[in-house]
């Protein structure tokens, strides 16, 4: 079949490699010149199916309300804050109830084990080398961190997710330039886990797609999808549509706005974070894998030769618009933890500052199937776990359900991730289609 694929983020080549795999014949569409341009560019990183939950969750309305106002708080809310930003805030408190909480990470951690595995033979298999470090912590400063934590320690069990829960001296050994100076409790620890270099990875799956013949045309946007021929693609700057048997819709953020005229209203916002990356000044002082400060919600990974410090969740406002605070609690908690560790600006050295803007879905998991219109197919919504979630994803959506790739691998797998999440905008027959696919 001739598939196109609008997007080439990390859910777009994960999509596009395992299409052409299957032995479709494959066009990426990409406005931006290269791959990973945009969320997949710099993220933290963390790959932890365990940790793969919904954001909606019991308790998560007063936790975020209790710390809007303070300085380094983990959520923040910018303006101009919009009708759709509010539509969503309330679509997910809506979420946070208990039963809707289970069935959401349910989901999403079965889809988070399995994108480990796929990722690992895809890593194995290419021979793909980027930077990654095993292993990954959550740090906890204090009772009340400890306390805080067991709601999501007793997911981990339920899961059979591999974890101890370390005292301080345990962390030193693990993590043996932590700053002496910084008293802290301890840490879980899954050895399981780790951080990995997502744009890294991309390019590198880039390149074995264009081997297998997967065409990728950058600098080329999808202007238009028209309702009555969903595979059909208007490309901005030409006057014909390019026709294909099937598209898949991999557009991260802007993919609301371009299925929207075709009556698919998916309540997706951006929730922005940062991310700072700087050369490691000296090796013995710098982390040797993730780890994430439970506090602060920031993690701090080793990516190489450089360190990567990245958190905050911030709604509302715009991608130009860099919040200095948000970067200075980067900063703080790379300094709380591992001080030394990076070149610092103001020794000359070169900070990348990053600002991204998660696809979010207000109860958590992605949208991944048919999109209920003939030809169209949605791979979207990853929020904060599109890098842990991305190979699973490509395998488990597409034009043929993902049948092939079941067949290979060998294991029973059905589509994971129910529907619910897309409302037609005006709600005719065809779209009653849009409910649910089996969980
Ligand atoms: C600070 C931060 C930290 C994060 N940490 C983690 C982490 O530790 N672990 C994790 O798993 N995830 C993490 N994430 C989330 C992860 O980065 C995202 O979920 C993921 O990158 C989304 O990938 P995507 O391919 O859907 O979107 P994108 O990477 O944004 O890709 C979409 C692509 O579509 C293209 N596009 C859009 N419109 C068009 C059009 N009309 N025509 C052609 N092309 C188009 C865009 O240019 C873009 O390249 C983090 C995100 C942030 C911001």
């Amino acid at each position: 079949m001739r598939v196109a694929v609008i997007g080439a983020g990390i859910i777009g080549i994960t999509t596009a490699y395992e299409l052409a795999v299957d032995g479709h014949e494959v066009t990426v569409f990409e406005r931006r010149s290269a791959a990973a341009e945009e969320t997949s560019f710099a993220n933290a990183g963390v790959v932890a199916p365990g940790y793969v939950t919904p954001w909606a969750a019991p308790g998560m309305p007063g936790k975020v309300i209790s710390h809007l106002l303070s300085r380094h708080a983990p959520v923040k809310l910018a303006w101009p804050l919009s009708g759709r930003d509010l539509a969503w805030m309330w679509k997910w408190y809506q979420a946070c109830k208990l039963d809707t909480y289970l069935v959401n990470r349910a989901q999403m951690q079965r889809l988070a084990f399995y994108s480990r595995e796929r990722l690992h033979q895809l890593t194995d298999g290419l021979q793909l080398e980027y930077d990654r470090s095993p292993g990954y912590m959550v740090l906890l400063r204090s009772e009340k961190d400890s306390k805080l934590v067991q709601p999501s320690l007793q997911v981990l069990r339920e899961a059979g997710v591999t974890f101890r829960e370390i005292n301080a001296d345990e962390v030193r050994r693990i993590e043996p330039a932590l700053n002496p100076d910084t008293a802290f409790l301890g840490a879980v620890h899954l050895p399981d886990d780790g951080v990995a270099n997502c744009r890294q990875f991309a390019l590198l799956l880039k390149n074995e797609a264009l081997r297998i013949g997967v065409n990728f045309e950058f600098n080329t946007t999808a202007a238009q999808l028209d309702r009555a021929q969903a595979a059909s693609i208007l490309i901005a700057g030409e006057d014909t549509p390019r026709a294909f048997d099937q598209v898949v819709m991999c557009a991260g953020l802007a993919s609301a706005a371009l299925l929207r005229p075709l009556g698919l209203k998916i309540p997706m916002t951006a929730v922005y974070g940062y991310s700072i990356s700087a050369p490691i000044r000296e090796p013995l002082n710098a982390p040797r894998s993730a780890l994430m400060d439970e506090r602060y919600k920031v993690a701090i990974s080793r990516l190489g030769n450089r360190v990567r410090v990245a958190g905050s969740a911030e709604i509302g406002g715009s991608l130009d618009t860099k919040r200095a605070s948000s970067i200075q609690t980067l900063y703080k908690v790379l300094n709380d933890w591992f001080p030394g560790a990076a070149q610092h600006s103001n020794l000359g050295a070169h900070v990348q500052e990053w600002k991204g803007a998660r696809p979010m879905l207000p109860d958590g998991p992605p949208i991944i199937g048919s999109s209920g219109l003939p030809g169209l197919w949605l791979n979207l919504g990853h929020g904060s776990s599109g890098w842990a979630l991305s190979c699973g994803s490509a395998g488990a959506g597409g034009p043929d359900g993902g049948q092939a790739r079941r067949n290979r691998h060998g294991r029973p797998w059905d589509r994971p991730i129910a529907l619910v999440h897309v409302q037609p905008c005006r709600p005719k027959p065809q779209d009653e289609c849009l409910v649910a696919v089996s969980a």
